[in-house]
């Protein structure tokens, strides 16, 4: 780290300290040379991964989208703000530790029915509905004869390969 006094490149750190509730660290430095003190901070950079969609175009991730998707399907439902908040974040944590530079839109999907599963199983109907896209009734009553037999986690991998 170069002094943005003098220039040197011999400065040590004094003090260091989490600051922003453990987001970020605060160190104080002094130049080695011209014995000026400054401060930096260091934070971790988060980047997602980009989003391959179905047609092959690259988009950035974008949490607005995943949230306002999820709120349309949890619409009128019982389900706390603080609940949602809590499923967005898991599903970000979750992408991001696949440690991929891209992901498909698909498994973004695939986690997003998940979170609903467990928060709410009509939403989760809802958005499967619109999101698998459903061929017709049948195919709809089975699903949830499917969720009514098993009331849990549905398994990711057991269903759809189209
Ligand atoms: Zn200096």
């Amino acid at each position: 780290m170069h002094c943005p006094f003098c220039g040197a490149n011999d400065t040590r750190v004094t003090d260091s300290r989490l600051v922003a509730e453990g987001d970020q660290v605060r160190r104080r430095r002094q130049c080695a040379s011209c014995q000026e003190r400054f401060t930096t901070y260091e934070t971790a950079e988060f980047l997602m991964p980009r989003v391959v969609k179905s047609d092959g175009s690259r988009e950035s991730f974008n949490e607005v989208k995943l949230r306002a998707g999820m709120l349309r399907a949890l619409e009128k439902r019982p389900v706390s703000a603080e609940a949602i908040e809590a499923a967005v974040e898991r599903i970000r944590q979750t992408l991001r530790a696949r440690g991929d530079r891209e992901i498909n839109a698909r498994d973004i999907g695939e986690s997003v029915m998940q979170a609903l599963s467990n928060l709410d199983q009509v939403a989760y109907i809802r958005f499967a509905s619109v999101y698998r896209k459903f061929q017709d009734i049948d195919e709809f009553r089975a699903e949830i004869d499917r969720l009514s037999q098993e009331p849990s986690l549905p398994s990711e991998r057991d269903k759809e390969d189209t």
